[in-house]
C-alpha cells in the first residue's frame, strides 16, 4: 500500500487535518497486514481506524457491528464523501437485502457492514467466498466476551466466517471498554494473531465524580433537585434504572417547573425522536432516561450526569457519565446510591431478555459474570478510595495519584484538614 498518502485521504475524504490519539498506529498496523485490537474511549474516533484502511486497500472490507443504527448512518456519511458502502441488516426489507447481496456480487461496494448474524446466513458467505477480502472489522469487539456487558453469540461465530473466506484477511477489532478477561476473550475468539494493542487510556480526570448516600427516597428526590438547581439552565442527563421510575420523575418535576424530557424503551419512536431532538438543540436542557438513551449522541455541552441509581456495571457507569464534559470544560457526575439499587439490578439481570438467545449454561455464566460486575460497582459505591483510580483500575489501567476532586478525595481532603485543626 502507497506511503504517505493516509494522510492525504485524512484530508482529502474525510477533511480532517490530523489523527488524534491512537489511529494512526491502528491504520498502520492494518495496512501493514498486522491485526489490531484497538481500545478507545467512545467519541475518539474508531471508526476512521478501519474506514481509512478499507477505503485504501484493493479488496472489500467487511464491517460487522451489532448497531443497526450507526450502521446506516455510518453508511449514509461514506456516501455523501463518494465511498460506495452499504449495510444489510434487517431494517432492509427482504428484496433490497437482495439487492445488495447482487450488488456486492459485482463488486460495487468498497465498504460492507454487516449485523454478526448476517455472517452465518448462507448466500452472504457464498457471495464472500467471490470477493477479494482485505479487511474485517469487528467494532464493539466486547460483545464476543461472556465476561462483557453485551455478550452476543452471534459474535462467537465471526472465526468460523473468517476461516471459511479463501483468504484470511487482516481482523482488527475494536472496542470502548474492555477489561483484561475482555480483552484476553476478543483476542481468543475473534482469532486475532498477535495483534498490536492500542489503548489510548480510560481517564476522564475532567469529570468530577461523586457518589451521595441519600438516606431515603424523599431525600434521594431532593438531592436531584439540588444538583438541578446549582446547575440552572446547564444541559444535564439524569439516568434511572426503571422505565417507571423516569416517568414518575419526569411528571413531578414537570409540576415543579424543571424543563425536562425523557426518552425509555417504553415510548413509540416517534416521541423518543421528538424528545431526543428536544434535548440535542438545547430546547429542554434535562433528559431523564434509561440506559436506552445516548448510544451514538454527540453532543457536547453536557454539563452533568445523574446517576439515580447505580446502573449496572462499571462499564455502564463509564459510558453514562462519559457522556457529560465531552467539550473537555469539565462536568459534574454524580451517583444516588442507595442499598436497594443492588435488588433492582439483580431483578434486571434475572429477568434480562437477550437478543440472540443463548444456552442454558451460558444464560448461567452470563448471570455469574453479571453479578460480578455488580458487585464491582457496588464496591465504587462504597469505595474511599479515588474514584477515578478505582475505575481506571478497574480497567486494568495502572492508576498513579488520586484525581484530588471526585468526592472520596474530597472527603479525605476534609478529614486531613480537621485533624489539623486538631492538632
Ligand atoms: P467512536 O466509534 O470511537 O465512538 P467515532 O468513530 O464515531 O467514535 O468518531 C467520533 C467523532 O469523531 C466523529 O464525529 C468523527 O467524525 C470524529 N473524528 C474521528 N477522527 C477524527 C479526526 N482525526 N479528526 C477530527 N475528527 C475526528
Ligand atoms: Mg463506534
Amino acid at each position: 500500500m502507497q506511503e504517505g498518502s493516509i494522510n492525504d485521504k485524512l484530508k482529502c475524504v474525510f477533511g480532517y487535518t490530523s489523527f488524534r490519539a491512537g489511529q494512526e498506529e491502528l491504520i498502520n498496523a492494518l495496512m501493514n497486514g498486522r491485526d489490531v485490537l484497538g481500545i478507545m474511549p467512545t467519541g475518539a474516533g474508531k471508526s476512521l481506524c478501519y474506514q481509512l484502511p478499507a477505503i485504501m486497500s484493493a479488496g472489500v472490507s467487511i464491517i460487522v457491528s451489532p448497531l443497526i443504527a450507526l450502521m446506516n448512518e455510518q453508511v449514509m456519511s461514506l456516501c455523501k464523501k463518494g465511498v460506495k458502502a452499504a449495510y444489510l441488516n434487517s431494517s432492509l426489507t427482504l428484496h433490497q437485502q437482495e439487492m445488495v447481496i447482487n450488488n456486492i456480487a459485482e463488486g460495487m461496494y468498497k465498504l460492507i457492514y454487516a449485523a454478526p448474524e448476517r455472517l452465518q446466513n448462507e448466500a452472504f458467505i457464498r457471495v464472500c467466498a467471490g470477493l477479494d477480502i482485505s479487511l474485517i472489522a469487528v467494532d464493539e469487539a466486547h460483545c464476543v466476551s461472556q465476561w462483557g456487558h453485551d455478550f452476543r453469540k452471534s459474535y462467537l461465530k465471526i472465526s468460523e466466517f473468517i476461516k471459511a473466506l479463501p483468504r484470511r484477511p487482516v481482523i482488527g477489532a475494536f472496542t470502548a471498554t474492555a477489561t483484561k478477561q475482555v480483552g484476553a476473550d476478543i483476542i481468543k475468539y475473534l482469532e486475532l494473531d498477535e495483534p498490536m494493542r492500542v489503548c489510548t487510556g480510560y481517564a476522564r480526570f475532567d469529570l468530577r465524580l461523586a457518589v451521595v448516600h441519600p438516606k431515603s427516597m424523599r431525600s434521594r428526590e431532593k438531592e436531584l433537585t439540588k444538583i438541578l438547581d446549582s446547575h440552572k439552565d446547564e444541559c444535564g442527563i439524569v439516568y434511572c434504572s426503571l422505565r417507571s421510575t423516569v416517568d414518575e420523575l419526569y411528571e413531578r418535576l414537570k409540576d415543579m417547573g424543571y424543563p425536562v424530557a425523557r426518552y425509555h424503551g417504553g415510548l413509540c419512536s416517534a416521541e423518543r425522536t421528538e424528545n431526543q431532538n428536544l434535548f440535542l438543540s438545547d430546547k429542554t436542557k434535562i433528559m431523564l432516561a434509561t440506559n436506552a438513551f445516548g448510544m451514538g449522541i454527540d453532543k457536547n455541552n453536557v454539563r452533568f450526569v445523574v446517576h439515580y441509581n447505580m446502573p449496572k456495571d462499571i462499564e455502564s457507569y463509564y459510558q453514562e457519565a462519559g457522556r457529560a464534559g465531552r467539550d473537555g470544560k469539565g462536568a459534574d457526575c454524580i451517583m444516588l446510591y442507595m442499598p436497594n439499587d443492588i435488588g433492582i439490578n439483580e431483578y434486571l439481570i434475572n429477568n434480562r431478555d437477550t437478543n440472540d438467545e443463548p444456552t442454558p449454561n451460558m444464560k448461567n455464566q452470563l448471570r455469574r459474570a453479571a453479578k460480578l460486575r455488580l458487585n464491582a460497582i457496588t464496591d465504587f459505591c462504597n469505595t474511599r478510595a479515588c474514584l477515578a483510580n478505582y475505575i481506571l483500575d478497574y480497567f486494568g489501567e495502572g492508576a498513579d495519584a488520586p484525581c484530588g476532586h471526585c468526592s472520596s478525595c474530597e472527603a479525605r481532603e476534609k478529614t486531613r484538614k480537621k485533624a489539623r485543626k486538631i492538632t
